[in-house]
């Protein structure tokens, strides 16, 4: 039986394990890929104190290193199913293991959202990808486009910048959700072009994406493009991990500040909890609330 079973190893999900640990309960992070989450995507962080330009892989290694010379044990399998209660819970994966827990946290983050086009399925990975950082590297010299405009858009456009002939950013708006510093890197790039006020309406091909037909300002106009990134945010997903879980009308774990869920015993920290600042600061600052609290859950379970 742990103490503690942190569903992610982001920062989030680490954070709260180091906390945990330090108060000598025993704890088991499960992650579905790597440690480091989502900024291991990142390949400079440059908003972090103390850290400045350390990269998002650098980042996940360094943390995953700090818990598990704490004592963190970290399994790498997909967490599937959380059933029972307060002080008897049981976490099954994918891999049909199971693992006991007086109490869990909640630390999945999120994943890509998509565009939902016909085609974009059979094109991913043929020219269509989420993450500039794992797939950029294929698009050297080539032409293609990235779709959002958040911070996370911006800083793909930007790095794909540096690797392909020319980058199209295609934003729905003619104003960027993403930060001033940021759109002004954008711009003072030659090979970026900004496609403003347009939609992608669909994903052309064969047998792999050749081209990209936009929606602008009413007027339909075909692209064509080596590789499209789609950036138009992420979506959480804790929902098919337990039900009766409390979301928002978004599917964000609904909890305050305190990182309670509306379940006891369960904890929600990081991207996946309802909150306005997504950042690594903030990952990290929930994960050492919701081990904290959690701590004082299992204090009165005693
Ligand atoms: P985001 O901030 O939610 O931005 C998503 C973008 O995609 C928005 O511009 C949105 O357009 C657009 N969009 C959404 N659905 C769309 C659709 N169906 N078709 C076309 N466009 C669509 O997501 P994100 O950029 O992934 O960032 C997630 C969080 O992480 C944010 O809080 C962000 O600030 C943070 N983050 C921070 C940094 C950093 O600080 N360096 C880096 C990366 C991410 P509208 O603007 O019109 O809604």
């Amino acid at each position: 039986m742990y103490d503690i079973v942190i569903i992610g190893g982001g920062p989030a999900g680490l954070t709260a394990g180091i906390y945990a640990r330090r108060a000598n309960k025993r704890v088991l992070v499960l992650e579905a890929m790597v440690c480091g989450g989502q900024i291991v995507n990142t390949s400079k962080i440059e908003n972090y104190p103390v850290a400045p330009g350390i990269t998002g892989p650098e980042f996940g290694q360094i943390l995953q290193k700090q818990a598990e010379d704490l004592g963190v044990e970290i399994e790498f399998e997909r967490a599937k199913k959380i059933t029972g209660r307060g002080g008897d819970f049981t976490v099954t994966t994918a891999e049909d293991e199971e693992y006991k827990a007086k109490a869990v946290i909640l630390a999945c983050g999120t994943e890509p959202r998509k565009l939902g086009l016909p085609n974009e399925d059979r094109f991913t990975g043929r020219g269509i990808s989420y993450c500039a950082t794992c797939d950029g590297n294929f698009y050297k010299d080539k032409v293609v486009a990235v779709n959002g405009g958040g911070n996370s858009a911006l800083h793909e456009a930007i790095y794909l910048s540096g690797i392909a002939k020319k980058v199209y950013l295609i934003h729905r708006r003619n104003e960027f959700r993403g930060g001033a510093a940021l759109v002004d890197k954008v711009k003072a790039r030659d090979n970026i072009e900004l496609v403003l006020n347009a939609n992608i309406s669909a994903l052309e091909g064969d047998k792999k994406l050749t081209g990209i037909k936009i929606d602008q300002d009413g007027k339909e106009k075909d692209i064509s493009v080596d590789g499209l990134f789609v950036s138009i945010g992420r979506a959480p997903n804790a929902k098919k991990l337990l039900s009766d879980l409390a979301l928002t009308k978004d599917e964000f774990v609904a909890a305050d500040e305190t990182c309670e869920t509306n379940i006891p015993g369960v904890f929600v920290a990081g991207d996946v909890r309802s909150k306005d600042v997504r950042q690594l600061v903030t990952a990290t600052g929930d994960g050492a609330v919701a081990a904290t609290v959690a701590l004082q859950y299992l204090d009165k379970l005693n």
